[in-house]
């Protein structure tokens, strides 16, 4: 059983005592940012010059500086730039600035753990990992929920990298929800074999796949999309309340009955073994090594993927139908629709 901590499991005062160098404003950087701040924690966000995050943190009543100023404030420095460019933002910008003994603090493990950042040896290297968008994060924060979040240790040259990391997933409210002790390697592999095989991968692939074979057997665009995109999150509604069972007694017995034996004919046994050979990618820096070269060489293997995905036949559809009834309002208004 994995072990987890709570509220009472962490003293806010440990972080409040620090200032918190916030690098980046992104999905996770100002949900981190602005629950820190409401936690009254000290922070002050690092941003690289003509950032276009610059003008949103100074709204939200945030101090912004240079991510070199903000660093050389940091106790803590919190890398939320994207993954990418973790590793020269890093090298370049970061490191030379350190304070001595600064905390680097992560929420996702994979520089650290395919070695692309190799902190000195006297900083804390922590990680406080929210499973969520940082969107949601801010979100529950402020309805006086919290995101669970996953918490680990990598280095702890001080001694007091656990009260550290403690106290700063209670500032973002993550103890609210409870976080689960992971280490970093844990925390990479399995988020990228989630996302890859099943949540991101895996997923998409699916509602692609069943759009068009409706599609190719002569079935309206339209009907295609309701059937295969739209009730998904009510599907998924289900078995985040009460597992695959809830979502099986929900739905009728023919339904049920289908799910047992047509299932295991869509994901049969090659689908397992494919999901083995894309872990073994993950675990042995495969992926890592194709993403990050890719984005050297400026992403030209993503950016033509990027641009096949968006122009499946699903999205338009999905697009036009949405755009008709009332539940599309509930969507992230953060968010532009072909952007
Ligand atoms: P985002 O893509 O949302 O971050 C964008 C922010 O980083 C912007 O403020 C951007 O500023 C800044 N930025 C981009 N490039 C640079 C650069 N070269 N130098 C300085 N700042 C830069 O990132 P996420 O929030 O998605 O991810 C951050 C971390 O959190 C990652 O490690 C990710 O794996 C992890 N994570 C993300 C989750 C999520 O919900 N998205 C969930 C859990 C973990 P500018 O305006 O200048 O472009
Ligand atoms: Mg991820
Ligand atoms: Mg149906």
């Amino acid at each position: 059983m994995a072990e987890m901590f709570h509220e009472d499991d962490a003293d806010l005062a440990v972080i409040q005592s620090k200032t918190v160098a916030v690098i980046g404003y992104g999905s996770q950087g100002h949900a981190h940012a602005l629950n820190l701040r409401d936690s009254g924690v000290n922070v002050v966000v690092g941003l690289r010059e003509g950032s276009k995050s610059v003008a949103k943190a100074e709204e939200a009543g945030l101090t912004v500086k240079s991510v070199e100023d903000a660093v050389k404030e940091g106790d803590v420095v919190v890398i939320l730039a994207p993954d990418q460019v973790q590793a020269t933002l890093y090298k370049e910008q970061i490191e030379p600035n350190l304070r001595p003994g600064a905390a680097l603090l992560f929420a996702h493990g994979f520089n650290i753990h395919y070695g692309y950042i190799k902190p000195a040896a006297d900083h804390d290297v922590i990680m406080v990992a929210p499973k969520g968008p940082g969107h949601t994060v801010r979100r529950e924060f402020e309805a006086g929920r919290g995101v669970p979040v996953l918490v680990c240790v990598e280095q702890d040259a001080s001694g007091q990298a656990w009260p550290l990391v403690l106290s700063y997933a209670k500032a973002i409210g993550g103890l609210r929800a409870g976080a689960i002790k992971t280490t970093f390697r844990e925390e990479t592999e399995t988020d990228l074999f989630g996302e890859q095989d099943v949540l991101c991968g895996g997923l998409s692939k699916l509602i692609q796949t069943g759009f068009e074979v409706l599609v190719e057997a002569g079935y309206q665009p339209e009907m295609a999309y309701f059937e295969v995109c739209h009730e998904m999150k009510l599907i998924v509604d289900l078995i985040n309340e009460g597992g695959i069972s809830k979502q099986r007694w929900s739905c009728s017995d023919t339904a049920e009955y289908g799910d047992y034996v047509s299932g295991p004919r869509v994901i049969g046994p090659e689908v397992k073994e494919h999901m083995k050979e894309v872990l073994k990618d993950i675990q042995d820096g495969t992926f890592a090594k194709r993403f990050m070269d890719d984005q050297a060489a400026g992403a030209p293997e993503f950016k033509k993927l990027r641009a096949e995905g968006e122009a499946h036949p699903i999205e338009a559809v999905g697009k036009q139908i949405r755009s008709l009834f009332s539940w599309s309002e509930e969507v992230d208004k953060d968010y532009t629709e072909g952007s």
